[in-house]
């Protein structure tokens, strides 16, 4: 039986989705939220509940939902598609147009000579592509990531990744050697973001030279951590992370999952913010808003080593997904959402400021664009990480019809990330129900 929802059941209660859960699906697939919430209908930055109820959605799933749920041009694209039997799948064994186009648009944004792509169906995967690459490239085996990264759930990214929570025991390991991250709320070196060396991008000279051969295949960064809790370093520090990677003769790697697609408000990929031409860039999440699509972008030079051998991905490009991606480009590009995500996080973050000058538990307020973190803390003199804050925070702002995204490897990171089109009345909103949160949480922990 189909229901109207095509899901093949009508109507299953949250009850019976968390039972049936709980006995066939991995216990490692956790949800937000004491009591969860089971979506079922969204537009724009809004979603609804099963039972009617809406909520400003200012995380996208996590960090996906660039240009607002179900956008009616997208809508348009596919219903098209559908109706005029467009191929649903076909691999790169074949032609199809639509990934020719995609790989055409990407060339033009991408900085430098950027310009060969590969198409996956995850970040993760345009990762495992990325690394492979630049191995391939210097013949050298040894990564250098940092710590406190986030870069994926397969073999590689899971040894790419800098904190406990995502690693695994029996996790092998995978040539990969991690520096300091450029967390300046809690600097390693004692530096504030004003006083500082850039000694967390020296670190990573340090590490190759105490820690690897002394040669290395490439650096892999994101311009702002995402997972980690949207630790967001001074731009310069790429730029010398840079200079550093080159002089040891890796390739360097912009992880580009969650900012790219012109998040942070300025530039289409956020490396650019920073004057640095990567070897490499990967995205996914945003670029697709909601398909399954991520893409490793090369300069031909380093794509160039590849030649020879066949590597297969086979729905990697599929047409609604490309398809789908180009239009949500399309979208950015011609509703000027870059400049809206730049005016928009501003307000937001100002707006964040001012919270924090009344709420003692906002630790740090940082991030740039629509990429916007607010880490809490037990005491601002400790810094301790209130994690059981965070995660009733979470909880208030739900009931308050919110959903907030939470990282950072203590959990005490709430992340913010709305669609690059939100609206100035939907920006008030998110900070009239973020108040109204943190005034309960104030209240419950009296
Ligand atoms: N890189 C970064 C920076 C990410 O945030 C993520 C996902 N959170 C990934 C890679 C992996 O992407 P996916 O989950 O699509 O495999």
């Amino acid at each position: 039986m189909i229901n109207k929802n095509g899901s093949g059941k009508s109507g299953m209660s949250n009850e019976q989705i968390l039972g049936t859960r709980d006995l066939n699906v991995y216990p490692t697939q956790k949800h937000y939220y004491s009591k969860p919430v089971q979506l079922v209908r969204a537009k724009g930055a809004r979603v609804w509940d099963n039972e009617n109820r809406d909520y400003l959605d200012v995380i996208g799933g996590i960090v996906t939902i660039s240009v607002g749920h179900n956008h009616p041009r997208i809508i348009e694209k596919i219903r098209k598609m559908l109706e005029s039997d467009v191929i649903q799948h076909t691999t790169h064994l074949y032609l199809s147009e639509y990934m020719a186009v995609l790989a055409e648009k990407l060339a033009e944004l991408s900085p430098g000579d950027i310009n060969k792509c590969y198409f996956t169906n995850s970040g993760s995967e345009a990762n495992e592509l990325a690394v492979l690459n630049a191995r391939v490239a210097t013949g050298e085996q040894t990564i250098v990531a940092l710590r406190y990264a986030y870069h994926g759930g397969t073999g590689v990214p899971i040894s790419l990744c800098g904190q406990h929570t995502w690693k695994f025991r029996a996790q092998p390991a995978a040539s990969v050697v991690h520096a300091v991250a450029p967390y300046c709320y809690r600097c390693p070196f004692g530096k504030t973001k004003d006083s500082c060396a850039l000694e967390c991008a020296e670190d990573i000279k340090n590490v190759i030279e105490t820690s690897t051969s002394g040669k290395i295949a490439a650096l892999i960064i994101e311009p702002v951590l995402g997972v980690g809790g949207f630790i967001d370093p001074p731009v310069e520090y790429h730029k010398r992370c840079y200079e550093i990677i080159k002089h040891f003769g890796g390739k360097y790697i912009s992880d580009e999952v969650q900012t790219g697609i012109g998040r942070l408000g300025k530039h289409f990929f956020a490396i650019e913010d920073s004057g640095v031409v990567p070897d490499i860039i990967t995205s996914a999440k945003g670029i697709g808003n909601g398909a399954p699509i991520g893409v490793a972008i090369a300069k031909s030079e380093v794509a160039e080593f590849m030649t020879g051998k066949l590597h297969f991905n086979t729905f990697g490009g599929d047409p609604y997904q490309t398809m789908q991606a180009a239009e949500t480009i399309a979208i950015i590009l011609e509703e000027n959402l870059i400049g809206n995500a730049n005016r928009m996080g501003t307000y937001i973050k100002d707006g964040l400021k001012e919270l924090q000058k009344d709420f003692h538990v906002i630790g740090d307020v940082r991030g740039r664009g629509l990429l916007l973190g607010l880490e809490l803390v037990k005491d601002r003199d400790t810094r301790e990480p209130d994690t059981s804050g965070t995660a009733s925070l979470m909880e208030i702002a739900k009931d308050n019809q919110l959903l907030l995204g939470k990282g950072g490897i203590w959990g005490n990171s709430i992340r913010i990330a709305p669609p690059l089109n939100i609206t100035k009345t939907e920006c008030d909103e998110l900070l009239t129900k973020l108040k109204l949160s943190l005034e309960i949480l104030n209240k419950s922990q009296l």
